[in-house]
């Protein structure tokens, strides 16, 4: 094999991911890797000038194309996996990430990009070629580069120090629960749905005991609460469940100091890089701009969302006194109940729902729909993929190729579970002057179609294809040319879940569903009857939804903004839930000590994103409302000042010049049936 032959490095446009093997990947990464290096080098030395052109053919172009290389590897990995893939994807990994922190942290690549701004010929610079500029200048500042002697070497110990921990919290919340099992007699799983049951009968078997083998992992867990009338068998799981990794448990498993070091070594990185708390630092490259704003948003949500609690909990105890003879509705029973609650008001099976979402219908409906408000035309091509059933389409506007995705729609062996967009390609005016068009790869895991009959999706399914193709909009329909800011690339963190989020909305839509159903035996579109109580299903238990976002955000922009808060993270904990909830939690409650997104999950001082990119999706998609859901000229206007602009300015500049005003909580509220 030569290099000549490697798909991974020639194949025109994208590769032929049908001919790229394991073997091809380790001398692509090291031949790409090799030119990245050379280009740094080269790039901070003195005959490169400071010139952004000159920066970008030299450095870009290689850097780009190294990542664009490894993302097809990812890609593989993640939708075609095989041991021998894996294993070449583990060997490069590190080679990768140790060569894009060194990249990010280059003390001269830094100075040379300072000098680029201070140019005269920075004048001259696009808008988005100024954006790009500002958020890598500010990416190094984050990253600690002008950080100097003992304050650089502290702030480099402080970052491997907090990853150390972050591994172990992570890995302490794994242990405890895996370490957790209970071995019952099958007569007290009562309600629990037969799979459940078959589940834990095969784990006991495997463990060789009799009986059922429970444990806390959430496809037995979250059932067992849900399902089981047995109480106390409730509350044992629940208190093993809500009091995992903490001071409760094992001493070897508790988190509590773990937390305490995370939390003081974050104040401490703020305080290094001159911010007040660890929360301002991190909402620097955010939307939301300080601490407070996010306070203050998260209350006044909660507040909002209130009355609808208290009027759903006192449903809940009502039916539990009424109908279940629980007077004094516990922690343990409110899923319990919940459930029993639903299926008395709502009671329809998803399987019914199914029959009427096919394939076929449902693309056609969601093509259609984009093709109307967005201007374009889908049409399917012939391209090489990774296994048969992946298909691949180019999105064209007036005649003109504009981007390109390949949908990868049904689970398979080798494949990850969950929905994602990624970004193949990204649009980019490249420096050798030729204009590359953005390829998305759309991912989603619903049933493949069986005895030769189109594939049925429940209504779950089709929320989340809108969902990630509303991502795949903002990607493919950018008319960004600067890499940098091109699609998602730049976008604010809180913000980029605002064109998914709003896709969502029209799966809501009486018209939509009209264009998306087709039974698969009779022909019919989905009846008004059914979808009346799929509707009215979707708002059932939404205000307490609602809180316990508000009760997390709060809790999480709290530990990360005041003073002192490592050594108390119990009273903030139960400060916010006596703010926040109708109904007290039980003493004994440390979801602390298992709160992944925060201390091993990225999401520290951020946990507010999904509500805050809710209120926005769903403020934007009121414009829809309000004009019809199928208008036209409205969707010119999402086109033009959301989709289009990519990261190349400030998401709230995006959605002032789309809505006209500043963002407000009303549609969220409506939607979610609380206002
Ligand atoms: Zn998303």
């Amino acid at each position: 094999m030569t290099l000549t032959d490697n798909p991974l490095l020639h194949g025109g446009e994208m590769p032929d991911f049908a001919a790229i093997r394991p073997e091809h990947v380790k001398p692509a990464i090291d031949l790409l890797l090799a030119e990245a290096e050379v280009a740094l080098e080269r790039a901070v030395g003195p005959e490169v000038p400071a010139d952004h052109h000159a920066l970008a053919l030299v450095l870009d172009v290689p850097v780009e194309r190294l990542r664009r290389t490894w993302s097809h590897v990812n890609h593989l990995q993640a939708v075609a996996d095989t041991p021998a893939l894996r294993a070449a994807h583990a060997e490069a990994l590190p080679r990768i990430t140790d060569f894009t922190t060194r990249l990010g942290a280059d003390a001269r690549l830094y100075a040379k990009y300072k000098a680029v701004a201070a140019s005269p010929a920075a004048a001259a610079m696009t808008a988005s070629q100024r954006k790009a500029l500002a958020d890598t200048l500010r990416d190094f500042v984050l990253g600690g580069a002008e950080l100097q002697g003992a304050q650089r070497a502290r702030y480099a110990a402080i970052q491997e120090r907090c990853s150390a921990l972050s591994k172990a919290f992570g890995d302490h919340v794994l242990d405890a629960t895996d370490a957790f099992t209970l071995d019952v007699e099958e007569a007290l799983l009562d309600g629990v749905p037969d799979d459940v049951r078959q589940a834990a009968r095969e784990a006991a078997a495997t463990a060789g005991v009799a009986g059922c083998r429970l444990t806390l992992q959430a496809p037995c867990y979250i059932p067992l609460l849900q399902y089981a009338s047995h109480r106390p068998l409730r509350e044992q799981l629940f208190r093993a469940y809500n009091t995992r990794a903490s001071e409760l448990g094992p001493a070897e498993l508790d988190n509590t100091a773990v937390m305490q070091e995370l939390l003081d070594l974050r104040a401490e990185e703020a305080a290094l890089l001159g911010h007040p708390s660890y929360a301002e630092l991190a909402l620097v490259p955010k939307m939301a701009r300080t601490a407070d704003e996010v306070l203050a948003f998260v209350r006044d949500l909660a507040q909002r969302a209130r009355p609808a609690a208290e009027r759903e909990l006192a449903e809940l105890r009502d039916c539990a006194a009424r109908e279940l003879g629980l007077t004094d509705m516990q922690a343990w029973d409110r899923h319990y109940v919940a459930e029993k609650l639903k299926h008395a008001r709502y009671d329809f099976s998803s399987q019914e729902v199914k029959q009427y979402f096919t394939e076929p219908a449902v693309l056609q409906g969601l093509f259609g729909l984009v093709e109307t408000l967005f201007e374009v035309a889908i049409r399917p091509e012939q391209a090489p993929v990774w296994h048969d059933s992946v298909r691949f389409f180019r999105v064209w506007r007036g005649g003109t190729p504009v981007a390109a995705f390949y949908l990868d729609p049904y689970a398979r062996a080798g494949k990850q579970s969950g929905a994602w967009m990624d970004d193949s390609r990204a649009r980019w005016r490249r420096p050798e002057g030729h204009l590359q068009l953005p390829v998305a790869h759309l991912i989603c895991n619903y049933a493949p179609p069986v005895g030769g009959q189109p594939a049925l999706l429940t209504h779950d399914d089709v929320i989340t294809l809108f969902h990630e193709f509303g991502h795949g909009l903002h990607h493919m329909l950018t008319q960004v040319d600067e890499l940098g800011v091109s699609g998602i690339s730049g976008v604010e963190w809180d913000a980029v879940e605002l064109p998914s989020q709003f896709m969502e909305n029209f799966c809501w839509e009486w018209e939509v569903l009209q264009r998306l159903t087709r039974h698969l035996q009779t022909g019919q579109t989905l009846p008004r009857g059914l979808f009346d109580r799929m509707l009215a299903a979707r708002h059932f238990g939404g205000g307490l939804r609602l809180l316990r976002q508000c009760e997390f955000s709060l809790f999480d922009m709290r530990l990360h903004s005041e003073d002192a808060a490592a050594g108390r993270v119990g009273d903030i904990r139960d400060e916010v839930n006596a703010e926040i909830q109708p109904m007290r939690a039980p003493e004994f409650l440390r979801y602390p000590h298992s709160f992944g997104h925060i201390f091993d999950g990225g999401y520290a001082a951020g946990y507010y994103g999904y509500a805050w990119a809710e209120v926005l999706s769903a403020d934007a998609y009121g414009a829809f409302e309000e004009a019809g859901v199928f208008d036209a000229a409205t969707g010119r206007r999402f086109r033009e000042h959301v989709l289009e602009v990519g990261g190349s300015r400030p998401a709230l500049e995006s959605f002032r010049a789309f809505r006209g005003r500043e963002p407000r909580l009303d549609a969220l509220l409506r939607h979610q049936g609380l206002a």
